[in-house]
């Protein structure tokens, strides 16, 4: 088997609902309620579902920017999760994080000379020289130009920006990549421009990427294999292939259903979700996905299914497969 980067076991946050006026805890948001997957070197895990299913905040624990409620996370052998604050900044150097709005996430009043150095100097890399020489070789790496260095974000574009982020993120030659949404707030026309070169990129430096992404069909082509999220739980996840030539459960099939199809003669059914996606601070009993199920039986209604292999390499959450 290939060997695995990052592994994940029963990854929880709970976010405390404060109220009255003692500010007492008076319930809490499950918005990641025990995820387990793992990550193999080299490959691209795609990670998708609706807004408020728990996929930003579970690249945020992976990365310990969030600390966890319950759960494990490794990374190359090391548990993340209990690692010192200076141990920490160590394993930070390997792991990185693409957000999705490039511009909140630059500093405005910085250079991108600046904005570059900067994860350098945190880890103490290089001399002045050194990572001025490298800022200038990321520029020309991600297709900016090295006379871009001295310019403000605000002058580029929303691409030349993720461009930005990208090159940033890359700074320290890490090994594992979180991209939160990297291209969710970008035209159309420049997100297969981004795509590309991300994809270019792990090639290049044998990058393991974890892809964050609301769209199935966005993460199709970046992502070997591809989890489905809903309300803080995986609910399906297998080989990019598999998912979507087979999704297994209702939910990865509705979801696919959005996704438009290049070939005009293929012709799918028709799989709508009915209602708005539940609150992660009352989830519904039993199977989460049951008040919107089209396939609901009684058991849904109240006992949860559990995650399981149903075939080889193939993971799915639903009462239909056992
Ligand atoms: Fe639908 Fe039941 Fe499967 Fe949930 S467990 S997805 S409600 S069939």
């Amino acid at each position: 088997m290939t060997e695995l980067l990052l592994q994940v076991e029963n990854l929880k946050k709970h976010f405390p609902i404060n109220g009255g006026i003692f500010g007492k805890k008076v319930g809490e948001v499950k918005a990641v309620d025990g995820v387990s997957f793992y990550v193999k070197k080299g490959e691209t895990l795609g990670i998708v579902g609706e807004s408020g299913c728990g996929k930003s905040t579970t690249g945020r624990l992976l990365l310990r920017l969030l600390d966890p409620t319950e759960g494990k996370v490794t990374f190359e052998n090391k548990d993340v999760t209990t690692l010192s604050k200076e141990e920490l900044r160590k394993v930070r150097r390997e792991m990185q994080m693409i957000f999705q709005d490039p511009f909140a996430s630059l500093n405005p009043r910085h250079t991108v000379e600046k904005i570059l150095e900067e994860p350098l100097i945190v880890h103490g890399i290089g001399t002045k020289e050194e990572r001025k020489r490298r800022v200038r070789e990321m520029l020309e790496v991600v297709g900016l130009s090295s006379y871009h260095a001295k310019r403000y974000p605000h002058q580029f574009s929303g691409g030349q920006r993720q461009r930005i982020g990208i090159a940033r993120s890359l700074m320290t030659n890490p090994k594992l990549i979180i991209a939160d949404e990297p291209v969710s707030a970008l035209d159309v026309s420049i997100q297969s421009q981004v795509l590309n070169l991300l994809e270019d990129l792990q090639k290049e430096y044998d990058l393991t990427y974890v892809f964050i992404a609301h769209d199935l069909g966005v993460v199709r082509h970046i992502s070997d294999r591809v989890g489905v999220m809903y309300l803080g739980r995986l609910i399906e996840l297998t080989d990019s292939e598999k998912l979507y030539e087979k999704p297994l459960h209702p939910y990865t099939q509705a979801l696919l259903n959005a996704v438009p199809i290049p070939d005009p003669d293929f012709k799918r059914e028709e799989i709508e979700i009915s209602g708005e996606i539940p609150s992660p601070s009352n989830p519904p009993a039993g199977c989460a996905f049951h008040t919107r199920c089209r396939e609901c039986m009684d058991i849904c209604k109240t006992t949860r299914p559990e995650f399981k292999e149903i075939e080889p390499n193939h993971f799915v959450a639903c009462h239909l497969y056992e």
